[in-house]
């Protein structure tokens, strides 16, 4: 799963994040992740990932519960982690 964002890798549309010379990241999705930088670099801690991805579950009709869940486990993530 996404290192950032706890999405699985393997649902993710762009199928991972990009490297500076276009490789896969093997760590990032593609919602996080392109061109070897993070996408949202306003999103800088676990606390706002996880605001931000709520939202975005919640666009897309996940109930508030079910996002909360999904989302639980990002400051675990090695981006989060220090
Ligand atoms: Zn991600």
């Amino acid at each position: 799963m996404c290192q950032s964002c706890s999405m699985p890798l393997k649902k993710d549309p762009g199928a991972g994040g990009t490297e500076k010379n276009g490789s896969k990241s093997e760590l990032y999705c593609s919602f996080c992740y392109s061109d070897g930088t993070f996408s949202h670099p306003e999103v800088d801690t676990a606390k706002k990932m996880q605001a931000m991805v709520k939202k975005v579950m919640k666009g897309k009709g996940v109930p508030g519960f079910l996002a909360g869940i999904m989302t639980w486990g990002i400051p675990k993530l090695s981006r989060w982690k220090k």
